[in-house]
Formats: structure tokens, sequence, C-alpha cells
């Protein structure tokens, strides 16, 4: 790749995974890696390649995996005390990770040094030194990170100068300024980035938290004053307050700053990747977070209305088209068109885009989102979506009835039960089976009473269920939400399905994720 005027550098896989009640599979990850590549995010830190077994795993797939533009990086810290850099487990595990960049994290703050690390300051710089210098000499390209590098400046800013300084003559190609603790500000922020910016020979990056509500303008005002590579996460995911959020970072540089980090089409897949992300992570999207939220171009009220018709800057600050976003002001017909046209497109389906049936589809699908479908996440519910309304096919087979038995016994134990009949190639078939939950025997329920008709069926897995409650405050009516996602050993695909009871909803969610594995391996 060109060098990037400013390096996208996301750790949402890394830090943005530090936040509370963050947590994704290792097909999961993977999934995220592909969106951020396919976003055009230059580097994605995965990691550390052997904190756990499921890091492991991680890097382990990654190899096999083609990243079209992104680069993964593995990530660790300097060498411990007392031990030299070429007998350091962990700095070895990184000179063997098959990725040609490597990221590592060091200290530059008095305070660690002597009443956490217990080291000299002499000691650190000769760590950091010969951390780097290690990496360097195993052929890798090393981004450093200087752990809170801005309460350091504030307690000993020649100090904190030496410690960049080492990282940079001892080979590292970016030196990224960590603003560990979120304490600063914009403006102190970007004094400091410059100054280290205009003494190192090298590119210098920013790693700010959230923790003062500034990550995203300290990020983009340290840009300004010289740096030239971002750190952040999807969605601003982090510990405490979060890391700054590339999803506000991107579009700033890019639209506001003139700094074209991202083609132009890629830049068209920000919202997609924001709620991409933020489905797989079971976090919702604040309808009103900037630039991707639902309502970050939603207008209503009969002035604005008018005025935003005529002249869409009146009250819009970019174009949404230019984010993937998009304006609302009623149920449009024309929103969400080009969006099906090519879905269309991807699966075969060549379309005119006055066709009628577009329309309806639209229309089909904004009642759906109303009712609580949402379909970044479902990519196989909503090709089904697609073909049922533009090359229907006939069903894998006609439900007749299910029934769920939940047994909670004396002993402990819960027992579950389900009784499927199916209409399947002209044949009434009953099938029981048992689970470990609804979902589970239902699964097997249904696979036992057709398999036999497609035997293709025995390599799909379900890989994943997650279920959420929307509308929780409205007491009644709370209508459950289940993703799940099924997977044939190649790909993974997410599925949908929305009830008020949370078997309905699985059922549904199921029967979609088995189906299209089926279309699926029929080819397009
Ligand atoms: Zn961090």
């Amino acid at each position: 790749m060109t060098e990037p005027l400013v390096q996208l550098y996301d750790t949402t896989l890394r830090d943005g995974m530090q936040q509370e009640g963050m947590s994704v599979s290792v097909e999961e990850k993977v999934r995220i890696a592909h969106k951020l590549d396919e976003l055009g995010i230059h580097f994605i830190e995965g990691g550390f390649p052997a904190s756990n077994p499921k890091e492991v795993e991680f890097f382990r797939r990654m190899e096999r995996e083609h990243l079209r533009g992104a680069e993964l990086v593995a990530f660790g810290m300097t060498r411990r005390k007392g031990v030299a850099a070429a007998a350091d487990e962990n700095l070895r595990v990184l000179a063997e990770v098959f990725t040609p960049t490597v990221a590592i994290v060091g200290k530059t703050w008095g305070l660690h040094l002597s009443k956490v690390l217990r080291v000299s300051r002499e000691e650190n710089l000769r760590i950091i030194d010969e951390s780097v210098r290690f990496l360097v000499e195993q052929g890798k390209r090393v981004v450093y990170d200087a752990e809170h590098f801005f309460d350091a400046w504030r307690d000993d800013a020649a100090y904190a100068r030496r410690c960049a300084a080492a990282a940079a003559d001892a080979g590292a190609a970016v030196i990224c300024l960590c603003d560990t603790n979120g304490a600063s500000l914009p403006g102190f922020v970007a004094g400091v980035t410059g100054e280290i910016a205009a003494c190192l020979p090298v590119a210098v990056g920013v790693h700010i938290h959230n923790d003062s509500d500034c990550a995203v303008a300290a990020s983009l005002m340290a840009v300004d004053a010289g740096a030239r590579h971002v750190q952040g996460t999807m969605n601003g995911y982090g510990e405490r307050c979060g890391n700054a959020n590339l999803v506000s970072v991107i579009p700033a540089l890019q639209l506001k700053m003139g700094l074209p980090v991202l083609a132009a089409e890629q830049l068209e897949r920000l919202s997609e990747t924001a709620h991409f992300v933020a489905d797989i992570c079971n976090v919702a999207i604040w309808a009103h977070e900037p630039y991707v939220g639902k309502a970050a171009f939603a207008h209503k009220g009969g002035l604005h209305v008018a005025a935003v018709e005529h002249a869409p800057q009146t009250f819009e600050h970019i174009d949404p088209a230019a984010v993937g976003n998009e304006q609302r002001i009623l149920v449009s017909e024309l929103s969400g068109k080009g969006a099906v046209l090519r879905r269309a497109h991807d699966i075969g389906l060549e379309l005119a885009a006055d066709d009628a049936r577009v329309g309806a589809l639209l229309k089909r699908l904004k009642d759906r989102e109303h009712h609580g479908y949402h379909y970044e996440a479902a990519d196989a519910s909503f090709d089904l979506l697609l073909r049922e309304e533009l090359a229907p096919h006939e069903p894998l087979f006609r439900l007749e009835s299910f029934r769920v038995i939940v047994e909670k016994r004396e002993d402990g134990k819960a027992v579950v039960e389900a009784t499927l009949k199916v209409h399947v190639g002209g044949e009434r078939v009953i099938s029981t089976a048992e689970g470990n939950g609804p979902v589970n025997a239902l699964d097997t329920a249904l696979r036992q009473a057709i398999v036999s008709k497609y035997p293709h069926l025995a390599e799909i897995e379900l890989v994943n269920y997650k279920v959420r409650i929307l509308d929780e405050n409205k007491g009644t009516g709370a209508v459950t939400r289940v993703l799940l996602d099924a997977s044939d050993g190649e790909d993974v695909w997410g599925s949908i399905g929305v009830s008020e009871n949370v078997v309905e909803a699985s059922w549904e969610a199921l029967v979609d994720s088995i189906e299209y594995g089926m279309v699926r391996s029929q080819g397009r």
C-alpha cells in the first residue's frame, strides 16, 4: 500500500475488548478484522499472541486469512527488568509471530517507574532501547507505545523526551504518545505532540483515552500538530470511558481536515462498519452518535425539513452519504435504494432502479426495522429477504408446528425437549430431540427431520447465539432480538429473529441460518 498521510491504527480487538462486559469469540474477531480491512483501516492491532488460548487461536486463524490492505499487528510490552531482550519470553513471541509489524508498550512516567516497576530511570531507558532494538534486529517494524506519556511530560518533560528518543534511536518506526489515563485536554496534547514531532525523525502517533471526553478532539489536534498515526477503536470502545472513537476521527480527518485517509467509497462503509462491530459486540449504538447514529441526520419539524430539502447543508454538517448514513425525514422511498440494489447485485440479481419490487422491498425493510430487525450483522436474513422478494425459491420445509418443553428437576437439572412437525419433500415428519436449551433442542430436532433430504446440513454448525431485549422500559410489549451465527467451516453468516417470545425469535433466526447455508451451498 502507498504510505497514507495519516496511519489509521485500530485497537478494537485489543484495547477495545477491555471494556466492561465485552466478550467476542475468535470467529467474531476474525469477522471484525475483515470488516475493518474492508473499511480501509491501515493497521489492526489484534492482541498479544500468547496471553491466552483465544489470542493464540486468533493469530493462528489470521495467518491463513487474506487481508486486502490492512496489516495485522501483534501487541506486547518491553522486556522485563533484569532479563536480556533476546531471553524475554514475551519479546520472543513477538519476534516469532507472522506479522511484520509489532507494537510494544513501555514506561515513561517516573511515578510508575518508582512505585510500580521499581526500576531506575536509566534502567528504563535501557529497557526501551534494548527491547525495540531486538525486535528491529529480528526484522520487525516496531510501533512503540509510550505509556502515560502526557502524565510523564507534566512530571518531567525532559525525561519523557528522552524515553521517546530512546525508542526512535533504537529503530522504532512510530513513536506513539499515549494518554493512558485520558487526563489531558486537546490543547496540551497538541502542544506536546508538536514538540515531539518536530524533534524526532520518525512518525509520531497518539493513543488517547476518553476519560476527559476529549479523546477525539485531542487526536485531531495532535494530527494538526504533526502526528501521522492515530490509534483508536470502533465506536470508542475501551476500558473506563473508552478510547478515541475512530468512527468520528476518520471522517473529520477526511472531510474536514483535507487528509484523505480512505478512498471515498471506503468512507461510505463507515456507518455499516460501526453498526456491524456494535452488533457483533452486542452493544447498541447510541442513536445520536455523530456521523453514524440513526439520528445523526434526522430532521423533524416543518421549517427544518423544508430548509434541508431545499439545501441540506442548512442543518447538516456533511453529506450523510459520505459516511454511509442517510438523511431521515419521513420514510423516504429513495433512501436505502442504493444499498438494496448493491446487495442484490452482490448475490447475482440484477435490478433496474425503478423496478417496483425494490420499492416494495424497501417498504418491507423499513417495516421490519421498526419492529426491531437489524440487518447489519444479519447478512443471511437480509439476503433471504431479498431473494424472497426478487427470486422466490422453494423453502426447505414447511413448519406445521413445534413445541418446546423445559423441565426443571428436583436434582437441579433442567432438560429441554423439542418436538417438531414439518413437511419436507412431500412427506410429513415428526421429530423429537433433547438439548441443553431450547435453541439447541430445536436445532437438533430440525436437523433430524430434514438432514436425509439435505445432507450438506451436517456441515453447518451454529457458532454463536446472542439475545437482546429491546424497549426494556416499555414493560409490557418488550421485544426480544436474537442474533445467530452459523458456519460451514469456511464462512460465517449471521441471521436474526425478533419476537416477544425468545423461543420464537430463536426459531426464526435458526431457520434463516440453516436456509441460508443451504442456499449458499447450492451456488449463487
Ligand atoms: Zn489504551
